[in-house]
């Protein structure tokens, strides 16, 4: 069995060793989840990685959708005929999700339907950082957050309960920390899937038209004062020191980083838990606030919880002294950890921070190192053409607009590809945008995964304004960058022609774009030919870039037995270094005055031995 089969197949009481994600996919599973969707997304996938393996033997349905809103517009509807459902995505997923959460907030669900966000503070593989608890209010819905892979699992069980007995979507969050933890996790019994309904007539239940949303509005409110009425147990843990002069209040990671500065320091702090972030359980917060003159608020991000106790204890008329974010004693941005939360707790209680750091120690242990492409990636040989025919042409100050996934990195020296990189599916609308200002052809870059989610409307607007731009589709064939899942185009990924496979050529020439050519970016010069070629076009030009993920390939050869490397013929080396300074493949270094290719790194695609690369053609197979 595989090991994700064996996270499936475990029975009741046995413990495991799981990832935060794993442990969510197998408390969902417990819960009887009968169908789960999503968009890859990182500090997310894991979750999907483990569905994806287990689906047709767990009985249920998943899928990678096309974007987080259809992901959650498909796991809704299944959950209005009564099925257990989930969809999850990374935080920036959120926001696209988040037009048809608005309104699915207002309808209502019947089997329980939870909403997973993965935060991502300290931005490790995202464009921001932005606290997705604020989405709860913003929706009126609950929120739960679990700190430990254990309650990762068994909360996610609450929220089903919860989102089926009040009928709502719950909220369930997570930060890279906590989906990404490992820890020892006890399973309990897999429930049996089950449909509360099957279709019901009346179409007042899921439909917002005003009348019927505004009534829903004040439902809604209903339901959410029922939870909050709740305060469950299960979401708010105290935990007592032996004097009662200082209390801390903490959720998610912060708590876990509360608990082990508390316990290291033997700190006099008692400590109130909470799981759910929204409704708080005000009760709760205001007997421990009562019984502690000085209060610490310890959460990453933003301060949530802080503004909502301040307001809380105002209105209350509690005068407790609180220690937080607003008053400065934790920071608002980046990821915490140990030695933030031990700073600010230390600085609260007005005790010298033992560990405090000498000016010696603030030297990082490791080299700040740039992040790069793959070794034989074919975004650095696209990269490498664009740039050289833009110089050709003598437009070295085109604007490029870029998106989100691997080709990202283009934005580092020397492809210098990336003067906009906003969202997902921004770099077409950004290309409409610039010639308007600006009135010059610009360079556009979207990877394949990327354009399905949400470039083709902005490709729609490039055609209706006759853009001036050549938008290169990166055709890898995968979703590379959160870990190789599939996408609309790559179904079927051995036969390219299967109609399993969404066309991406089809669909740009659906839109009535004439200028379209398919070009293998390792056959350097048609690629500098296709993007020389398509500047003289008046519009938009498009060209698809296609070569598999480097990774994919790799693999592929390997099996075959075809891998090859390639190595440098010092004879011929000139010692000019274009293959380090243009090229820049990891696998390629200087040593004793010419270029050298490390065997380990190489993957054999034999780009740096084309003359573009090295004009000595020195580079040969080895
Ligand atoms: S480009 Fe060719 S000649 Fe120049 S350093 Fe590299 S291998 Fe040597
Ligand atoms: S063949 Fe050249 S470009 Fe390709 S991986 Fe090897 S060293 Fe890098």
């Amino acid at each position: 069995m595989s090991y994700y089969e064996d996270i499936l197949e475990a029975k009741k009481g046995q413990i495991l060793f799981l990832l935060g994600n794993e442990a969510i996919a197998r408390g969902a599973i417990e819960s009887g989840l009968s169908m789960a969707a999503s968009y890859p997304g990182t500090p997310s996938s894991e979750v999907g990685d483990l569905f994806y393996a287990i689906y047709e033997k767990a009985g249920m349905h998943f899928e990678y959708s096309v974007n987080e809103k259809v992901a959650l517009e498909v796991a809704f509807a299944s959950s209005t005929l009564g099925l257990r459902s989930m969809v999850f995505m990374k935080h920036v997923g959120m926001n696209v999700a988040s037009d048809a959460m608005m309104s699915i907030a207002y309808t209502g669900t019947k089997g329980g339907l939870v909403i997973m966000t993965a935060d991502d503070p300290s931005l490790h593989s995202s464009q921001n950082e932005q606290d997705n608890r604020h989405y709860a209010d913003l929706a009126h819905l609950p929120l739960i957050e679990p700190t430990t892979p254990q309650e990762a699992k068994d909360f996610i069980t609450l929220a089903f309960d919860i989102s089926e007995k009040y009928s709502i979507p719950v909220i369930f969050r997570t930060t890279t920390m906590i989906s990404h933890e490992r820890g020892l996790v006890q399973v309990s019994p897999i429930m049996d899937q089950k449909r509360l309904s099957n279709f019901e007539s009346g179409r007042d239940l899921f439909n917002s038209i005003p009348q019927f949303a505004s009534r829903n509005k004040k439902l809604l409110q209903e339901k959410m004062a029922n939870i909050k009425s709740l305060e469950s147990d299960r979401f708010v843990g105290v935990e007592r020191a032996e004097e009662d002069e200082w209390g801390a209040i903490s959720s998610g990671v912060g708590y876990a980083y509360l608990h082990d500065v508390i316990t290291k320091y033997n700190l006099s702090i008692s400590v109130l838990k909470i799981g759910m972030s929204n409704p708080l359980p005000e009760k709760s917060i205001i007997k421990f606030v009562r019984e502690h003159p000085r209060i610490i608020i310890v959460e990453e991000l933003d301060p949530y919880l802080e503004e909502k106790i301040r307001a809380l204890c105002e209105l209350e008329g509690v005068d407790s002294i609180i220690y937080g974010k607003m008053n400065s004693y934790f920071p608002n941005d980046y990821e915490f950890n140990m030695d933030i939360v031990r700073s600010g707790v230390f600085k609260a209680i007005g005790k010298e921070d033992p560990n405090s750091f000498t000016k010696g120690a603030e030297s990082p242990l490791v080299a700040p190192r740039t992040p790069v492409l793959c070794s034989g990636c074919p975004h650095r040989a696209s990269f490498f053409a664009v740039r050289r025919a833009l110089k050709l042409a003598g437009m070295e100050d085109a604007k490029i607009s870029s998106d989100i996934g691997c080709y990202s990195l283009g934005a580092y020296e020397p492809y210098d590809i990336g003067d906009y990189m906003i969202s997902m599916g921004s770099s077409i609308g950004i290309a409409s945008g610039i010639p308007v200002a600006a009135s010059k052809r610009t360079v556009t870059f979207i990877g394949d995964s990327t354009f399905f989610h949400s470039g083709i409307p902005g490709l729609i607007n490039a055609k209706m304004n006759n853009a001036q731009t050549t938008l290169i589709i990166l055709d890898n064939r995968i979703t590379a960058m959160t870990g190789q899942q599939p996408n609309p185009g790559s179904r079927d990924l051995d036969n390219l022609d299967s109609k399993q496979n969404i066309s991406i050529e089809s669909v740009v020439r659906g839109t009535g774009i004439d200028s379209v050519v398919t070009v293998d970016p390792f056959n350097l010069g048609e690629m500098l030919h296709a993007v020389t070629d398509s500047f003289k076009v008046d519009g938009p030009a498009v060209i698809i870039s296609r070569r598999e993920c480097a990774i994919l390939r790799d693999a592929k050869e390997k099996k075959a037995g075809r891998h090859v490397v390639y190595t440098v013929n010092t004879e011929k080396c000139s010692g000019c270094y274009k293959c380090v300074e243009d090229f820049a493949c990891p696998a390629i270094s200087i040593v004793g005055g010419t270029a050298s290719i490390d065997p380990d790194q190489c993957d054999g695609c034999g780009v740096c031995s084309q003359r573009y690369v090295c004009p000595f053609q020195a580079i040969e197979v080895a």
